[in-house]
């Protein structure tokens, strides 16, 4: 197969040249490549090729199927062009041991679709997990998402094991007794919308208890869903003195601040909340200076009925898997905020990376590509499963057109 005449991203810029992909790999790159006899030939004039997403932090409801069925979620996740998923642990039961990770891992995907797992740190008794049997089933990374770890000794074990097993520890860096206090951050919305507040610091504070910690022992501490400034600032004090941090943050923080909350809609209940508006332009400031590099979804489905109660008891989560790269175009990079280049390197090869996965254009790579047409303005449509996206009949400029899977065509809008 040849990809003709497109705009493809390489190592963060972009490049016009032709792509050729043999048995699931990219075999060459070059200008004016001519196809062999019956070689299938598509026009990618006038389109985008950058890396296949991969999200480093999905919701997949094995055992909560009435949420979303994973099969659904794997489906919205290649519209949404992406070949890869990190699971979160909140599954049910949850992925604490190798039994329950081993069977995440054998989840059915098309070919070329990857599923990473995170497994958990602390068990349901309140102990740390087996971390050393989660690692050598096959997980990549460790987490308690949804809750911070509490335990301060626990964290620290779970970093040490982490450092030694090489998994990320993604931290939902969230003091749970300050967070138990309300449901959105203390502002300016609390006070307007009369919903319980609790403070900012709540991430701060965690943040700083997790940068220590790592300090003391070297592991790669993943702050994932950042939501304030002073959180930002926070974890930019650790890195100047020397810790390991990096940072993911989700579309929803990118896009909403608080104010969204005078609409009482629970489709945009999401934890951690949003903050103000200088928080939302310090994270979107962040993504373009590179202080943050990733971006996760935080995909998290949910049924209407849970989803139709008051909001205060309403579950919190987004599922925008499918709709991710349409609306972030949309709202940073028509608006001149974030360029393309960085966006799309925020949600592909940087994830990848962090999740220890062989991404990106070039020879002998697995062929997982997105291709996207810009200047072509509709409506963001509904694609099955959990009906929690709030883009939904949103306009977006850009589409993903086609996405292909080692080397397959696993999607292509429209059919
Ligand atoms: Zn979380």
């Amino acid at each position: 197969m040849i990809l003709k005449n497109g705009t493809v991203l390489m190592n963060g810029a972009f490049e016009r040249f032709d792509i050729r992909i043999e048995n699931g790999v990219i075999s060459k790159g070059g200008h004016d490549l001519s196809p062999d006899e019956g070689e299938t030939v598509i026009d990618c004039q006038d389109k985008i090729i950058s890396p296949t997403f991969v999200d480093m932090h999905t919701h997949v409801r094995l055992g909560q199927e009435y949420k979303e069925d994973p099969q659904v979620t794997i489906r919205k996740a290649i519209k949404g062009g992406y070949c890869a998923l990190n699971v979160m642990p909140n599954t049910k039961p949850a992925l604490d041991c190798a039994p329950m990770v081993e069977r995440m891992l054998k989840t059915e995907a098309p070919e070329g679709f990857h599923i990473f797992v995170t497994g958990a740190i602390t068990n349901e008794n309140g102990t740390l997990a087996e971390t050393e049997d989660i690692a050598s089933a096959g997980a990549v990374a460790i987490s308690d998402d949804g809750h911070w770890t509490e335990n301060s000794f626990l964290f620290y074990q779970a970093l040490k094991y982490a450092k030694k097993h090489d998994l990320l520890v993604m931290d939902h860096a969230q003091d749970m007794n300050l967070f138990k206090s309300g449901k959105i951050y203390e502002g300016k919305a609390s006070f307007e919308t009369g919903l319980k507040g609790f403070p900012k610091a709540a991430e701060a504070s965690a943040i700083y208890r997790d940068g220590t910690l790592n300090a003391q022992v070297g592991s790669r501490l993943h702050i994932t869903h950042l939501s304030t400034l002073m959180g930002l600032e926070t974890a930019n004090a650790l890195k100047q003195i020397g810790v390991h941090v990096t940072m993911d943050v989700t579309p929803h923080h990118l896009i909403f601040d608080e104010s969204a909350y005078l609409s009482y809609d629970t489709n945009i209940k999401a934890n951690p909340p949003f903050g103000d508006e200088r928080d939302r332009k310090a994270l979107v400031h962040a993504l373009r200076s590179g202080e943050i590099t990733n971006i996760a979804t935080d995909h998290a489905p949910h049924s209407e009925p849970e989803k139709d109660q008051e909001w205060e008891d309403a579950p919190y989560g987004i599922a925008s898997i499918d709709s991710a790269f349409e609306v972030l175009y949309q709202e940073l990079v028509t608006t001149s905020l974030v360029p393309l280049e960085t966006l799309l390197t925020a949600m592909s090869t940087n994830p990848a990376y962090l999740l220890g996965m062989r991404h990106g254009i070039g020879i002998g790579n697995e062929a997982n590509l997105t291709i996207i047409k810009l200047n072509e303005p509709h409506a963001i449509s509904y694609e099955g499963g959990a009906k929690n996206n709030p883009y939904v009949g949103k306009e977006s400029s850009a589409v993903v057109t086609m996405v292909i899977l080692k080397g397959n065509v696993a999607y292509e809008y429209g059919k």
